[in-house]
């Protein structure tokens, strides 16, 4: 397809039928969205509408992770896990395509907490804030304060962990890949699942990328702990010359290794996606030694060229990747142990 005939198409909202703009003989697959584990899929559809009619990555994926933080029936959001005091608290962080991002954490009875982060970014000097400081900044801003009840499934997961209140992080587990719903809610009596985020990383139809990460932390974590996914550089890094990463799992060896900054900088040093994470998920594995066949830790990342990849320690990890409005597909990670 001519250039001209693709910023066309492009201008009458359909760049989805480029599915590649050209520059010079190299094929660009862009627009394009990727995102952690199957819930990835429903956000990748809110993304791709944005992404479809030429809008801005940034706004795709807010949009995409708003999906999974609404859903009562996944695995980020309110109706996630509490910590082992019983509350819900919410960590999530964005990254534009020109450094500016802005992260929230230990933030309760608030929706959307990838909104409120987005609004640290763009209204505030700051990166970051934390605890009642960003709940009253969220409530200055609009957002409402919910009533921090926990959902029924949390509620009874929740009393079936403090029957033995044991911290114990069980890997691979996601509460969807658990068949939470309509597929198999007695597995909920177990209390087995415990990682609960969504990280995703797109580039749009102009050829910047953004990222979003955002989650309820692992469950029956002790108060105040802070994983990886509200860190800029841990859990998400976006760099528009290289591409972007983000990551979910164990969240402490993901900061160990400043994850998603270590892929984009594997990326810059001209590593495929692929290969960049697998890259990461290995100095992992070097510091851990015997111990990293106890934990998961998965990055996905995509470059300038569309590209795209991702790596995990442990078989199980599964990340969704959209490119058109008929390839929303979920792809397992490849894996290490
Ligand atoms: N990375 C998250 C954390 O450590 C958990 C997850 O991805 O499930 O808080």
């Amino acid at each position: 397809m001519q250039r001209r005939t693709f910023l066309q198409l492009g201008t009458l909202g359909l760049s989805a039928v480029g599915l590649s703009s050209f520059r010079g003989k190299k094929a660009v697959t862009k627009p394009i969205v990727i995102s952690t584990w199957d819930a990835g899929l429903e956000a990748n559809k809110a993304a791709w509408q944005v992404l479809r009619s030429g809008g801005r990555a940034l706004d795709a994926v807010e949009q995409g992770v708003m999906v999974t933080e609404a859903s009562q029936n996944c695995c980020v959001g309110l109706g996630a896990n509490p910590d082992r005091d019983g509350f819900v608290t919410l960590d999530a962080c964005i990254m534009d395509e020109a450094f500016n991002c802005g992260s929230v954490a230990f933030l309760e009875r608030i929706k959307h907490p990838i909104s409120v982060a987005r609004r640290v970014m763009e209204k505030t000097p700051h990166v970051m804030l934390v605890g009642s400081g960003a709940q009253q900044f969220a409530v200055a801003e609009g957002f409402a304060l919910e009533d921090g009840k926990l959902s029924k499934d949390a509620q009874k997961s929740y009393d079936n962990w403090l029957k033995k209140s044991e911290y114990k992080p069980i890997i691979n587990i996601e509460r969807t890949q658990l068949g939470h719903g309509p597929f198999a809610p007695e597995k909920l009596d177990t209390g087995e699942w415990n990682h609960d985020t969504i990280g995703m990383v797109a580039m749009d139809a102009n050829g910047n990328l953004s990222g979003s990460c955002t989650t309820s932390g692992q469950g029956f974590k002790m108060r105040g702990r802070l994983g990886d996914s509200p860190i800029i550089g841990a859990g998400l890094f976006v760099d528009n010359e290289v591409g972007a990463a983000t990551a979910t799992g164990q969240g402490e060896d993901v900061i160990r290794i400043c994850g998603a900054h270590s892929v984009v900088e594997f990326m810059r040093q001209g590593l495929h996606p692929e290969a960049a994470c697998k890259k990461a998920v290995e100095r992992i594995i070097k510091i851990k030694g015997t111990k990293a066949q106890a934990i998961q830790v998965g990055f996905i990342a995509i470059n300038k060229k569309g590209e795209y990849g991702g790596y995990c320690i442990q078989k199980g990890f599964n990340y969704a990747v959209c490119y058109a409005d008929d390839k929303n597909i979920l792809v397992d990670g490849k894996y290490m142990l």
